[in-house]
């Protein structure tokens, strides 16, 4: 796993208790968390495996584009509440073709059969921390949930 984690001096051992230590305080503080009322659209997800569940709220500015906000509600375990707090946290205020983007790059990470060449941990902030999960294959679609919820909530294509 070294090479995933190669922009970094710091050891696989310290960078899993660091991404260890963003989930369990966004599982314990969770950002963004509550219903949006009005909202503009609005996704659902389950894990059957886990039992997470995830609804996410989007709210449009006037224009309609960007997302003022997003906001989830749900419950399960520490990786499937934190992945959505994580993610309400950085998609909100950006426009939809930018979050269906990092949708892709997300889940696209989180599920690909190779190690991704390298995670620049300065650009992906608390994200990084996600793809630390990588490292538990049954917990990944824990991590995912909440992005497709969202790629539901953004609606249409
Ligand atoms: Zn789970």
């Amino acid at each position: 796993m070294g090479r995933l984690w190669r922009n970094t001096t710091m050891s696989d051992d310290h960078l899993s208790e660091l991404y260890q230590e963003i989930i369990l305080g966004h599982n314990r503080r969770p950002r963004n968390k509550g219903e949006l009322n009005p909202f503009d659209g609005k996704g659902e997800g389950y894990n059957p495996t886990c039992g997470d569940e995830v609804t996410v709220f989007v709210r449009r500015t006037a224009g309609g584009n960007p997302i003022e906000c997003v906001h989830f509600t749900g419950e399960g375990c520490a990786i499937s509440q934190a992945s959505a707090s994580i993610m309400t946290s950085a998609m909100s205020g950006k426009g939809d073709e930018e979050i269906r983007a990092e949708i892709r790059r997300v889940v696209g990470m989180l599920t690909a059969a190779d190690d991704p060449e390298s995670v620049e941990l300065d650009e992906w902030g608390d994200l990084a921390a996600l793809v630390g999960v990588r490292k538990f294959p049954a917990r990944i679609k824990c991590a995912t949930l909440a992005w497709h919820a969202l790629e539901e909530a953004l609606g249409g294509s």
